[in-house]
């Protein structure tokens, strides 16, 4: 989820960035064309104008000359501009949008659309000094841009000031009302442009998609290498994890009875030592050896003897309490655990274990019996003086005669 959204921000990223790369080629591109009206500009106020005036004054052009084809800079600078669309046309670009517009033109065609009189009346409030925005036009991408002419200066006040002073050429060709009473320092028009926009959109557009198809594709290589990875060391945890398992069966389970080994039934009994004596709770154990067994293994052989003593390991699983911990310490002998049980409770289980190894029949029909020692735990007991006094009780029935069960003092 959160890779989505970060992705998702990285394409607003990219869309952003290739939009403002359109439009900032779009400014680069008017401010050329600005560049080029600026030199119109200076070449009919410095060249083309004081050319004409001169000639007036030396009575080669009558004083009240007038031609805006060559007087007007607005009418040259039109004039220029239509020719300048006209090539992009020819060579498959569209026209540029150019306008000089005013609220008071001297001419129709320079005369300023709603949006251009609200920016004329915010420029002269002094609120705008340049207004540039990205619009779509009849469905197509234009940069429009606009910003002030010069203010009016005196010079300019003689075509566009009392009507009066102004050539008799004017006069006639565009009358007295339209184009006059600016005053000085007034912003009488202001630039108009519109550049199409819609190719340099297109291929911002195309960056864009080849941009978020190229790193949605590198993302998902890279999540999908990741993913990978972690497959593979889940795969490996759980290959140790199941090792770590085995290793520690190993560890604390025999292998001949499937009971646990020594070294397994002291782990346990360190909790069970540890929880009884937190919470005061009782906790036998009863010590197991089988009386003669050697002479099993003399007369039936070894695998013989296995067999037995795995059949020990089932018969001790099978009569024992949920809770009781059935180990084999070693050899043929066998430790049962019993928590939450007295003395007499846990030599009531080795009477069970008597009485079933009676009853039992062992391979080749074998039969066995075994010695008991039974304790119970008293507190100040660690575990090895527990086994001791389970033990000392056993070797006291194997000194009695074998074959019973005999109980461990509080006082041993
Ligand atoms: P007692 O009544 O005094 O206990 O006599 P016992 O013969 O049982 O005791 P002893 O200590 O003399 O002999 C124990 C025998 O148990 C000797 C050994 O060969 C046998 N034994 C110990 N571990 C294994 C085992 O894993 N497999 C087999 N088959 N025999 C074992
Ligand atoms: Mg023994
Ligand atoms: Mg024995």
């Amino acid at each position: 989820m959160v890779s989505v959204l970060c992705y998702g921000a990285l394409l607003y990223y990219f869309f952003v960035q290739t939009r403002a790369f359109a439009f900032t080629e779009g400014e680069k591109q008017i401010k050329n064309v600005l560049l080029t009206h600026k030199a119109i500009h200076s070449f009919v106020e410095k060249v083309q104008k004081p050319e004409i005036y001169r000639l007036k004054q030396e009575g080669h052009l009558y004083s009240d000359y007038f031609s805006p084809k060559l007087l007007s800079r607005t009418y040259i600078a039109r004039g220029i501009e239509e020719y300048f669309s006209q090539e992009r046309e020819k060579v498959g670009l569209p026209p540029l949008y150019f306008k000089l517009a005013a609220e008071n033109p001297r001419n129709e065609v320079n005369a300023a659309d709603a949006l251009e009189r609200d920016l004329l009346r915010r420029m002269r409030s002094g609120a705008l000094t340049k207004y540039s925005e990205l619009v779509k036009i009849d469905g197509h991408y234009s940069l429009y841009y606009a910003i002030p002419v010069d203010k009016m200066v005196s010079s300019c006040l003689q075509c566009h000031g009392d009507p009066q002073m102004a050539p008799r050429e004017l006069l006639e060709q565009y009358g007295e009302t339209r184009g006059f009473h600016e005053a000085e320092g007034d912003i009488r028009a202001l630039i108009s442009i519109r550049l199409p926009l819609d190719d340099q959109i297109k291929a911002a557009y195309q960056i864009f998609i080849r941009l978020s198809i190229g790193t949605g594709l590198m993302l998902l290589l890279l999540f999908g290498v990741v993913s990978l990875s972690v497959i593979q060391l889940k795969r490996h945890q759980r290959i140790i994890m199941n090792q770590n398992e085995k290793l520690n069966q190993l560890a604390t389970v025999d292998m001949l009875t499937g009971i646990y080994n020594r070294q397994g039934f002291v782990t346990i009994m360190e909790q069970e030592l540890a929880f009884g004596n937190r919470h005061n709770l009782s906790l036998s154990l009863i010590m197991m050896d089988l009386d003669f067994f050697k002479k099993i293994n003399d007369k039936y052989g070894h695998g013989v003897g296995d067999m037995v003593l795995t059949a020990i390991g089932k018969l001790l699983n099978e009569v024992r309490r949920a809770s009781d911990i059935v180990s084999r310490w070693g050899g043929e002998e066998f430790v049962i655990a019993c928590p939450h049980t007295e003395l007499d409770g846990a030599v009531k289980l080795a009477e069970k274990i008597q009485s079933h190894l009676a009853e039992q029949s062992f391979p080749l029909g074998i039969q066995m019996t075994a010695s008991f020692g039974v304790a119970q735990y008293h507190p100040q007991n660690t575990l090895d003086q527990f086994v001791d006094r389970a033990d000392m009780a056993l070797y006291r029935s194997k000194e009695n005669g074998r074959n019973q069960i005999c109980r461990a003092s509080q006082d041993d």
